[in-house]
């Protein structure tokens, strides 16, 4: 029987990647997630997977799903590939060739680019976790004494654990109150997204598109269009039929991410209409802010499929100090946020999930005091994760106008 319960706020990549690794390792825990249930909304189509993502899904996963994760996952080819405003090719930068911070790797390995589909990622990452993830459960904040911590609900109902962990995003309730300092900025840039299906994207778009990492132009504005596949290599409810039935994966067709995004001035209106518009009107908008680009490019929004079409606001993390910690505390987004210009944030987030699951089993086996152990965490963590924030900001500056993260 355990001796530890872990109580994990967020059921996003970061916090249901530990909860794997711990529940592999007989660790007792409950993941508490605010929406209701997991496909209560959007959350965004490609995410390009790197070799933290990939090390820490070895890491964490049970080897089924691991098999699964593969077998669902497009190898791309390692480039992102700048394109002008006609799409013709400008330069190839190997996958990773932005990123100046330096990694330890929490498994050997070469490296690796990947696509996947974050929802198909999410699901897998679910499997197995049902009868320990309460959804529709909003943590307000948390209590600590000398025993154990409390964590109260907007329903009122409290959960009582030996460690508490925030990997609720970037609105963390568990870092308000841990670190009420810590900075979270608005980078004064804006996004549309969409998915062109697959049929329209091969008739529309250059070749390297649907084999590229990532494919993108910008103008003098740095308003810019993003374009990256989802090609899967076995169809997700197929795969998991072969490989873990229990999954139950939800079919998906084939799509490219379509992105349009640049600094708030240039996009019509105010931040509240962007927030309210249906994805019809921001598929117009991402439209109207190409329409001066020659059409081969200017064109592209218009193949997405309407209804798929969201914005987002980007914001990132500050780096600040952590201090030293007992039983609270952070992983992800709650913690290191950062703009999606190296597509890096998951990956980091599930490298965390990993790095903090060896440290909770090492105190679970009585290797290591608690204490010691997630302050020794939370000093790697914020060294890696908040270099990557600030890599991030650096590379978002020149390609969207980002604001610095000094401002
Ligand atoms: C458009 C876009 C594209 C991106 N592309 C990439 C990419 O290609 N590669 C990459 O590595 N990263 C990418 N990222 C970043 C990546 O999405 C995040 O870094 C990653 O999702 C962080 O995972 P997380 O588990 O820390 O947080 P999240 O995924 O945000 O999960 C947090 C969870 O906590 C829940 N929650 C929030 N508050 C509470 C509360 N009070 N109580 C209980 N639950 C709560 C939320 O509902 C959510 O389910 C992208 C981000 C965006 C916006």
């Amino acid at each position: 029987m355990s001796k530890l319960k872990v109580i994990i706020a967020g059921a996003g990549l970061g916090g249901l990647c530990l909860a794997q690794i711990l529940r592999r390792a007989d660790v007792g825990v409950e993941i508490f997630e605010s929406d209701s249930s997991p496909w209560d909304r959007p959350q965004g189509y490609r995410l390009h997977i790197d070799r933290d993502g990939v090390n820490a899904l070895r890491e964490v996963l049970p080897a089924n799903l691991y098999r699964l994760f593969e077998a669902t996952a497009m190898r791309p080819l390692p480039y992102t590939t700048i394109v002008d405003t006609t799409l013709k090719e400008l330069r190839r930068i190997s996958s990773g060739g932005h990123d100046r911070t330096p990694r330890h790797w929490l498994a050997d390995g070469g490296p690796q680019h990947i696509n996947v589909n974050r929802a198909t990622l999410r699901h897998i990452l679910l499997t197995g976790l049902q009868d320990f993830c309460r959804f529709g459960a909003r943590m307000l904040r948390y209590e600590t004494d000398a025993e154990g911590v409390t964590a109260v609900f907007a329903d009122g109902s409290t959960a009582r654990g030996d460690i508490l962990v925030g990997a609720d995003g970037i609105r963390s309730a568990v870092r308000r109150q841990r670190l009420p300092e810590a900075r979270i900025m608005d980078t004064g840039v804006r996004a549309i997204y969409g998915r062109i299906p697959i049929e329209k994207a091969r008739h529309h778009l250059p070749e390297h598109v649907l084999a590229d990492v990532f494919t993108v132009a910008s103008d003098d504005r740095r308003v810019f269009l993003g374009l990256g596949p989802v090609i899967f290599p076995a169809r997700p409810d197929a795969a998991s039929d072969r490989i873990a039935p229990e999954a139950g994966l939800f079919g998906q067709d084939d799509y490219v991410v379509c992105i349009v995004g640049g600094r708030r001035e240039y996009f019509p209106g105010e931040d509240a209409m962007l927030r309210q518009a249906g994805g019809p009107a921001l598929q117009a908008l991402a439209i109207r802010m190409l329409e001066e680009w020659p059409a081969a490019a200017g064109a592209i929004p218009a193949q997405g499929d309407p209804s798929s079409f969201f914005s987002i606001e980007m914001h990132t993390s500050v780096p600040c100090d952590l201090g030293e910690t007992f039983r609270v505390t952070l992983l992800g987004d709650a913690i290191h946020a950062m703009t999606p210009t190296l597509g890096r944030g998951a990956n980091v987030a599930m490298r965390d999930a990993a790095l903090l699951g060896h440290a909770i089993i090492a105190v679970e086996r009585g290797e290591v005091g608690l204490a010691l152990a997630l302050t020794a965490y939370e000093r790697e963590m914020a060294s890696y994760g908040f270099g990557v924030v600030r890599e991030s900001a650096f590379i978002g500056q020149g390609l969207m106008g980002q604001d610095s993260l000094a401002a």
